[in-house]
C-alpha cells in the first residue's frame, strides 16, 4: 500500500544514529530543504516518540507553519509531523531495520 503522506520524492537526506540518551534511534531527514529529527524507540518493535524541527536558521516551518528558531533552541516538536508519525515510521521502517542489523 502506498504511504499517503511520505514518499522518497519528499523525504530526503535520511541519516540514522543510535541514541545515546535512550534505547532507540535518531533519524534525521529533510523535507523541502528543512531538517527534522525523528526519535524512535527500540523494543520488540520500533515505536515513534517525537518529531522535532532541526533547523540551522530561524525560519518558518513549511509543514506546521510555526516560526522556529535554529537548534538547539528550536528543537521543538513539529505538530504536522507529530500527528503523522506512525506513517513516517512506516516509511522509514526498512532503513531503520537495515541500520539495526548492520550496527
Ligand atoms: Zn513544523
Amino acid at each position: 500500500m502506498q504511504n499517503q503522506y511520505f514518499h522518497p520524492s519528499i523525504i530526503k537526506d535520511i541519516s540514522i544514529k543510535e541514541s545515546g540518551d535512550f534505547n532507540g534511534y535518531q533519524i534525521f531527514f529533510t523535507i523541502k530543504d528543512q531538517r527534522f529529527q525523528f526519535l524512535v524507540g527500540n523494543s520488540t518493535a520500533f515505536f515513534p516518540l517525537a518529531v522535532k524541527h532541526f533547523f540551522q536558521s530561524h525560519e518558518q516551518c513549511t509543514l506546521c507553519q510555526d516560526t522556529i528558531p535554529a537548534v538547539p533552541i528550536g528543537q521543538l516538536p513539529c505538530t504536522y509531523l507529530q500527528t503523522r508519525q506512525d506513517a513516517l515510521l512506516e516509511f522509514l521502517q526498512n532503513d531503520l531495520q537495515k541500520y539495526k542489523e548492520h550496527q
